[in-house]
């Protein structure tokens, strides 16, 4: 049995499904996806949350595994450059796929930091091929094991953070903010998540940035395919409101409206922290006390505004980074003052770039995402949320979309409050625990429970961490770490 239908839930139904076992997968909410689910308004296709993929080797393993071939059922088209960064003063630095042309860009910003900037891929390269492809799918269920590697990470940098790895080889300010953003993407803060973060550089380079056509929306329904085509299923509207536990071990859950299924196993892609913290009575948990769970650090949260516009913006990329005038004083403040600073840096995708049909014709579809403070800022959403986006409208206009505010069609927004409230995440946060050293490997929610048996972990709260190659990971540890079927799950 799989509590939700996250990346996490739906790749780990999809193993389980390879390896004979009877899956269920409850979810709590109408459609799949989880954070990855789908917002169609007024002939507008709207993905809520990841867009950018990077390691689609992860997506074709699954469909393998189940008899079939991604390319039967998703396009994945290559983007290219990965994304555009525009600074306050109106420079732009193109991040592009190919080596050479990156190359130029960077020693067209800053020529002396070019051989740093080599040095760095190389260092970036080494760190992707222990931290990702040797270690990224190794369940580190034990101190000693974690230990064995701590050298070699080490060694690579890994006590530093990004931004202190990055500025060991380069000096300009704006190729330092261009090599270590990449956190953001995680939910760290890039000045204290581990280096080992510094691997995404490679990994982008290694395997490119992808767009699913139809968006992410169609990688998902391609999942649930390929989990019915097991003759397994997925519940909707199944809230699961316990994991019952007897004698140490898990017997099955008990659903919100009352009813209790039964299963030998249960995976859970809830929020790791809400999982042990709400699904778990605490006599059941030696680890992961409540106590633990309320320390721990959480990942930032996002505002999310969708909006369609009457006509499209062709000189606008499909992924900007629309900086502000500050960099490291606007994540403090989002990671360690907590206050909704006045400035703000965005993201922003503009999905008809490349797929048009996700907006009816002359039209465009986007989102843009600010970081924020999760909950524990005590910002009331309710009230701020409207004027935060008016905030945001004018800030776009001003810069790369001219005369915005005239051309929403539809819009709809995603507040921190949200993320609580429909994807049950601790505090708002919009990436579950941070990406700190300490929070990384075996001091993260281990993939297999240690104190229930039979009860096992996905998703982004959970080693490796968040993101997609982050999640889909997670489901494969699962194939280390669960016994073969016996009769059913
Ligand atoms: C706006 C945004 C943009 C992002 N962009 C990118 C990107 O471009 N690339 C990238 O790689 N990553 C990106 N990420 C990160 C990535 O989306 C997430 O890390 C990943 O999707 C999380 O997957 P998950 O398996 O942890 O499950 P989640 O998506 O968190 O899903 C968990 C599911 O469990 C269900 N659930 C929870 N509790 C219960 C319960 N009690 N009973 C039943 N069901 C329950 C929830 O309803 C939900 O469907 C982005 C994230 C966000 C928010």
């Amino acid at each position: 049995m799989v509590i939700g239908s996250g990346f996490g839930g739906l790749a780990a139904a999809v193993r389980l499904g390879a390896r004979g076992y009877r899956v269920t997968v409850l979810e709590r909410l109408e459609a799949p996806g989880g954070r990855a689910s789908v917002h169609r308004q007024d002939g507008f296709t709207f993905d809520a949350g990841p867009t950018i993929i990077t390691a689609p080797h992860l997506f074709e393993a699954l469909w393998r595994l189940a008899g079939r071939q991604l390319s039967d059922d998703v396009e994945l088209r290559a983007i290219d450059p990965f994304y555009r960064l525009r600074f306050d003063d109106g420079e732009v630095i193109d991040c592009h796929a190919d080596g050479e042309a990156m190359a130029a860009e960077v020693a067209r910003i800053a020529p002396s930091d070019l051989a740093g900037y080599h040095r760095f891929m190389a260092r970036s390269r080494e760190i992707c091929a222990l931290g990702f492809e040797r270690l990224g799918h190794v369940p580190f269920l034990s101190l000693a094991a974690m230990a064995r590697h701590a050298p070699d990470l080490l060694r690579l940098g890994g006590a530093l953070s990004v931004y202190g790895l990055v500025s060991r080889y380069v000096k300009d300010e704006r190729l330092r903010l261009a090599l270590s953003f990449h956190p953001l993407f995680v939910g760290g803060n890039p000045f204290d998540t581990t280096a080992v973060y510094g691997l995404i550089s490679h990994l982008e380079r290694r395997w490119g940035v992808h767009f699913a056509m139809g968006g992410t929306g169609a990688l998902v329904r391609g999942l649930v395919g390929l989990i019915e085509g097991q003759g397994n299923r997925i519940l909707y509207k199944a809230d699961v409101a316990e994991i019952m536990v007897e004698a140490g071990a898990v017997r099955g859950v008990r659903l919100r409206a009352g009813e209790s299924l039964a299963a030998d196993i249960v995976v859970s892609n809830a929020d790791a922290a809400y999982t042990y913290r709400e699904l778990l009575p605490e006599r059941a948990r030696k680890r992961w006390t409540n106590r633990r769970i309320d320390a721990a650090r959480y990942s930032m949260s996002l505002f999310v505004w969708y909006f369609g516009t009457l006509r499209r913006y062709e000189e606008v990329g499909h992924h900007t980074i629309l900086l502000g005038p500050r960099y490291r004083g606007l994540l403090d403040d989002i990671f360690n003052a907590k206050t909704l600073a006045s400035d703000m840096s965005l993201y922003l995708h503009r999905p008809t770039a490349t797929d048009p049909s996700l907006a009816p014709e002359g039209c465009d579809a986007f989102y843009v995402l600010s970081p924020v403070p999760h909950l524990d800022a005590g910002i009331d959403w309710q009230e701020r949320a409207e004027p935060y986006r008016q905030a945001i409208a004018r800030r776009l206009s001003e810069t790369l979309l001219p005369g915005l505010e005239d051309e929403i069609v539809t819009s709809r927004v995603t507040t921190p409050q949200d993320f609580k409230d429909r994807y049950l995440s601790v505090k708002g946060a919009a990436f579950s625990l941070a990406p700190t050293l300490t929070q990384s490997a075996w001091f993260r929610p281990h993939n297999r429970s240690e104190d229930v048996k039979g009860l096992y972990l996905v998703g982004a709260g959970t080693q490796p961490g968040a993101g997609l190659p982050g999640v889909l990971s997670s489901a494969r540890i699962l194939d280390a770490l669960v016994p073969d079927a016996r009769v059913s799950a």
